[in-house]
């Protein structure tokens, strides 16, 4: 009886906290950012996106995998959860060894599965973190999953009940990198395509033309949204494609600027129009 009534107090309590917006994390932090969307914090390392339909919810997006990602996705929904990786980058997909089914464009398993690695995983975290390391205590421990990664592609569409999420597909900043659409609120979830700094210089970035074409496929949808949500920085209205269009033209034409830009994965080049910057490799226009 007293077992019953402890359980029924964390209950009461933990919708309380939810009521109130004080779902509590070490690590993680979060906000509402469309209807039953909320934007989840990594540690200031990269957003992802929690979805609730009324049958179930979507995580968009793992994380590093220095923390328990599942445990706080539990903490904001009870429904049944699909995972959906928008790239196999070690800072989008480095969580899926904590699932046991995780949905990816199988261009980028290969990545994701080697960023799994618990080795790969904490060296792409001390890159990524610029120094700061997980609280001791919320180091995830868990146990580790043979994951099934299963593969999806272009106009697929994940119906999560009153809400569908359609997949588009926009090879660029890797091969396999997919925007999520939510198509009843106008909400475009872009991974690392449509950032304020999207970086096009990395070893298996596809060349910059290709993106460009990813950038106008997007454009010739805008109606279809109206918020893009990025793996990285604050949301953004849709509009801001038109500047990344811009930039990408301006880098192909050789119209803008070009400054050296360093940073720890490397060094490239980088324009910027209005709000859009693009740093990219020289050799792989
Ligand atoms: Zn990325």
């Amino acid at each position: 009886m007293k077992r019953k009534l402890f359980f029924s107090l964390c209950l009461i309590f933990g919708a309380l906290n939810i009521a109130c917006g004080q779902v509590q994390s070490a690590w993680f932090s979060y906000k509402e950012v469309g209807p039953k969307v909320w934007q989840i914090s990594d540690n200031g390392a990269d957003n992802m996106y929690l979805i609730e339909g009324s049958d179930s919810s979507m995580l968009i997006d793992d994380g590093l995998g220095v923390a328990d990602i599942l445990s706080f996705a539990r903490k904001l929904t009870s429904k049944p959860l699909v995972i959906v990786i928008t790239h196999g980058h070690p800072d989008h997909a480095g969580s899926d060894y904590q699932f046991d089914k995780v949905y990816i464009q199988p261009a980028d398993s290969m990545a994701a599965r080697g960023y799994n690695k618990a080795e790969a995983r904490s060296g792409s975290s001390s890159s990524m973190l610029g120094g700061r390391t997980p609280a001791a205590g919320d180091l995830y421990k868990g146990r580790i999953l043979n994951t099934r990664l299963i593969p999806i592609h272009e106009g697929r569409i994940f119906d999560l009940g009153g809400r569908k999420i359609e997949v588009i597909e926009t090879p660029g900043h890797t091969p396999g990198e997919i925007c999520l659409l939510d198509i009843s609120n106008k909400l475009l979830f872009t991974g690392d395509n449509n950032n304020g700094l999207v970086w096009l210089f990395l070893n298996n970035c596809l060349p910059l033309h290709q993106y460009l074409a990813s950038l106008q496929k997007q454009l010739n949808r805008i109606n279809e949204f109206t918020t893009i949500l990025p793996g990285h920085g604050a949301p953004m209205p849709s509009d801001f494609i038109n500047d990344q269009v811009a930039c990408v033209k301006g880098i192909l034409d050789g119209s803008l600027d070009r400054k050296p830009y360093q940073s720890f994965a490397g060094n490239a080049m980088v324009c910027t129009f209005g709000r859009a910057s693009v740093a990219f490799n020289p050799d792989n226009l």
